[in-house]
This record gives structure tokens, sequence and C-alpha cells, in this order.
């Protein structure tokens, strides 16, 4: 049976992607300007987009075209991309000279992405739950610091997308074209499994980085959250600005994990919490005062539905600008 569910792509392009459908919907409005949008239903035909300008409300369906690319691994993927023309076709008939949007930044990066052939250089076991490993033969790997992650593959060919995984960069050393990676132990997944027992001289394909992480030079207060996957990102940055500004970090891991976490900046305000929990006790961390007060910046990398409540809760009563957080689900906890 053919599988026509895609509500999972309406939810993920309602919830992160708001900035492209609004600039969508500018273009199925012509002159009148959206003030909200969202999409109802995707099939593997068409869109339905409801779109709001004041007072009116109207609704959309706009046709998909998923034959183009016959190489795309599912029908899922041929929808995604089909989507993206969409934003791609709005952005040609765009006026305004908005921005960019986060959907055509991630879109142009990965369009860019170049791979190199890698090879594991040592293995270390961290803490029960964190193995590093060491990847050399990297030459010209142009490092972007702050919250810089690659792509890791199994596979020998770059198109392939099963074994295929993001990683952030723990420490990089373009000088000696190596990086380090911190993989979460988990009990399912290829790349994990993969990881878990690799050794020196094993191989994979690392692709080129990318960044999510911009804040505003005049931030004061950096809140950093996250879990075992998030961890190696959140490190990082704790590195990058702490002692120059305040950094506060809450984070779902156990305790010796969090001390080789943290180990070079003692001055971090480290909370631990449990994996399930993240959410709730960042949300409750955030209650301490009526809102997070001007330069703070939130950096979250964590599990799908706890990211998702840290940025319904910042972005609604904790009344958190845009610019102020970046919150990304690093994976996703099968219900
Ligand atoms: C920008 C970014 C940076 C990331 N950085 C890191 C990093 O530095 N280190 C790191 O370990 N991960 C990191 N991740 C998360 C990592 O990409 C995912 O965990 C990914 O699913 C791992 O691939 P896999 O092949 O092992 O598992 P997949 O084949 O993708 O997943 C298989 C199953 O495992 C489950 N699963 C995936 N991850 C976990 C987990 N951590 N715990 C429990 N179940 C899980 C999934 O729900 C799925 O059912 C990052 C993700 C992003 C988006």
């Amino acid at each position: 049976m053919l599988n026509d569910d895609f509500s999972e792509i309406a939810r993920y392009l309602n919830q992160f992607h708001r900035d492209s459908l609004l600039l969508v919907a500018s273009a199925l409005l012509g002159h009148a300007t959206p003030t909200d949008t969202s999409i109802d239903k995707v099939s593997r035909t068409s869109c339905l987009i409801q779109v709001v300008a004041g007072d009116d409300q109207f609704s959309h369906e706009v046709a998909l075209d998923i034959t183009r690319d016959a190489g795309e691994a599912s029908v899922s993927d041929a929808v995604r991309r089909a989507i993206f023309d969409l934003v791609r076709n709005a952005r040609r008939l765009d006026r305004s000279g908005r921005p960019p949007t986060q959907l055509e930044r991630i879109v142009a990066a990965t369009e860019s992405e170049t791979w190199f052939d890698a090879e594991v250089r040592s293995a270390r076991q961290l803490s029960s739950s964190i193995r590093e490993l060491t990847f050399g033969s990297l030459a010209g790997f142009a490092s972007l610091g702050g919250d810089e992650h690659i792509r890791i593959g199994l596979a020998t060919d770059d198109q392939s997308r099963a074994g295929r995984a993001f990683f952030t960069v723990r420490r990089a050393r373009p000088a000696a074209g190596e990086i380090d990676v911190w993989f979460a132990r988990h009990p399912s997944g290829a790349v994990s499994q993969w990881a878990a027992s690799a050794q020196p001289g094993t191989t994979a394909r690392v692709s080129s980085p990318r960044r999510v992480f911009q804040p505003p030079p005049d931030i004061t207060h950096l809140v950093l959250i996250g879990d075992a996957p998030g961890l190696a990102a959140l490190a990082r940055l704790a590195e990058e600005w702490s002692p120059e500004i305040k950094v506060t970090a809450i984070v779902a891991v156990d305790c010796t994990t969090a001390r080789v976490a943290f180990a070079a900046t003692p001055e971090v305000d480290v909370i631990l919490t449990e994996c399930g929990a993240l959410g709730t006790v960042a949300v409750r961390w955030f209650y301490r005062a009526p809102r997070p007060p001007a330069g703070t910046y939130v950096f979250g990398a964590g599990e799908h539905h706890e990211m998702a409540l840290l940025k319904r809760h910042l972005r609604g009563v904790g009344g958190i600008g845009r610019d102020q957080l970046a919150i990304s689900e690093y994976w996703r906890r099968q219900s």
C-alpha cells in the first residue's frame, strides 16, 4: 500500500519554517501581505496552504511536482524537494528583498557541501555514554567554529542517505587535518553502532561543516540546553564564550559525562537533569524570572519533543525574541 501520510512534513514546516511558508504565501497572494500562514495537508500531489491576510483567510491547494528527480530515496524525499521548489519559485517572484529563509540557508549549505574520505585516527571512551573518535585525512577542512556540524556517511558514495547523520565537531585542528567527534551511545542507529566499535584505520565519509549559532555580538548570558547528542556543541560553545560572559548549561547527562564535558570551563554553571525531563526542567528554570533579560541567548540541542516544548515556552510565555535563540532538534525519541 502506498504511504500517503505526509503530516509529519506539514508539522515540521509549520513548526520550524514559517518564514519559508510566508514567502510562499506572499507569492500566492500577489500584492497583499500575509500575516500568518500554515500548511493544513500534504499529499503526494498537492499541498493545502492556509493564508491569513488581515481579516481575510484563504485556502490554496498548490500542485506538487514530485516527478523531476527519479534518484530520490523515497516519496517523502520527493515531496520535501517539491515543497522546496515552491519556496524557490516564490523567491523568484519576491520583490521585497527579504533575507534568505532558514530552509533556503539549509538547502544552500547542502548544495555547496563537499565530502572527504576520512580515517579514524584514534578512539576513546570518555564516559559510559560518550565515545570520542578523532578523524584524520581532512586536508582543506575549513572549520567554522561555534556549533559547526558535519555529516558522517558510511556509504562510499555521496548520494546515499542510508547510514548518514549529523554530528558536531567537538574540536578542529585544520593544520593537522583532524577533527574530534563525540558520539552518544544509543541502542539503534547505523552510525552510532558503527562509532561504538570503530577503531583506528576505519574509514568514513565526512562532509564540509555548517553552523547555526550566530548570536548578536552584545550577549551577556548564554544559556546552553541539551542532552548527550548535543553535548559536544554545548561544551564547545562554553569554551568559546566563557569566562567573557556568564554561561549556564542545563544538561541531561550523568554527572561523570558532564564533568568530562565541562572540565575546561569550571566557571560554567552546570544544572544536571535526566533525559526525558530536559524540556520541563529548562522551562522551570526560565520561570524563575518574568522573562529572560535582554542580552540572554539560548542555544538548545536535544531531543525533538523537549526542544519543541522549550521553544513553545520561550517564544510564548517567555516572550523571547527570535534573534535570542537557536534551538535545534538533534534526534527524535520513538514513542
Ligand atoms: C546539527 C546536529 C548535530 C548533532 N551532533 C551530534 C553529536 O555531536 N553527537 C551525537 O551523538 N549525535 C549528534 N546529533 C544527533 C544524531 O545526528 C542522531 O542521533 C542520529 O539519529 C544518529 O544517527 P544513527 O545512524 O546512529 O541513528 P538513526 O538511524 O538516525 O536512528 C535510528 C533510531 O535511533 C533513534 N535515535 C537516534 N539518536 C538517538 C539517541 N541519541 N538516543 C536514543 N535514540 C536515538 C531514532 O529515534 C531512530 O529510531 C546531531 C544532530 C544534529 C541535527
